[in-house]
């Protein structure tokens, strides 16, 4: 494989940092984005902008009125459509060369191989743990790299794991979070968040950098800041036995 001219005018701005051998293999890479919401928004657009070959998206719900304060993604007249389609439209838009596939669906236990299958790279883009502890088990079972974040009022999250060099996320969060209700969040947390998962994304499929595997990266946009929690490396067999 190799870059094509129209190839190396679009990514001249990052050709520098990635060579050609970097471009290449973000051309080849397919990565799943689960929930199209505030993160899902920037982190489509992003790995769009950014060149990956393929990307699934995935939601089952539709842009409503109240989404458009940060899921991006999104014109007002998009209102009543599903999420999934107005992406994948969005997407193609920004750029044609990427590959696109969409599901107007939420990933369950049942339908996970179905719609994740074709992805190498699994990003985080919910905003419940029961669907993200799905994801997880899913990406553990299949040795898939799933990026994790979550955002909040002024704060988030990111994490990456991946069998054999990091814990999974049922570790890092033996209890989920109760669900509330929505606590408000403003559009820069989630952009934050979400150009971070990207970034450890990036790393993951160019190979340069340290992927945040075994870290939290946490985010107070109010101070600002972000700060790094070194997780303990364990061996997973504890959780998975007590996710079975
Ligand atoms: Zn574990």
């Amino acid at each position: 494989m190799s870059l094509d001219k129209i190839d190396i005018v679009r990514y001249s701005r990052q050709l520098p940092l990635l060579g050609a051998g970097g471009q290449i293999r973000l051309l080849g890479s397919r990565v799943a984005v689960v929930g199209l919401g505030g993160l899902g928004s920037l982190i489509s657009l992003y790995l769009a902008a950014l060149g990956v070959g393929k990307l699934i998206l995935i939601d089952p719900d539709k842009v409503g009125l109240e989404n458009l304060n940060r899921q991006i993604l999104y014109s007002t007249s998009d209102i009543g459509r599903p999420k999934a389609r107005a992406a994948a439209e969005r997407i193609a838009a920004l750029n044609p060369l990427v590959e696109v596939e969409s599901y107007e669906e939420r990933v369950t236990e049942e339908n996970a191989e179905e719609v994740l299958e074709g992805a190498d790279i699994i990003m985080d883009g919910l905003d419940e743990w029961r669907s993200r502890l799905v994801l997880d088990q899913y990406a553990w079972e299949k040795g898939k790299t799933l990026v994790h974040g979550a955002a909040e009022r002024y704060y988030g999250q990111v994490t990456v794991v991946e069998r054999g060099r990091s814990n999974c996320l049922a570790c890092i969060a033996p209890k989920p979070p109760a669900e509330r209700g929505c606590s408000g969040v403003v559009a820069p947390t989630v952009g934050i968040v979400a150009s971070i998962e990207v970034m450890e994304a990036l790393k993951v499929m160019t190979g340069i950098g340290e992927p945040a595997y075994n870290k939290l990266i946490v985010v107070d946009a109010r101070r600002p800041a972000i700060d790094e929690i070194a997780l303990k490396h364990m061996s997973c067999e504890e959780c998975r036995s007590r996710i079975r």
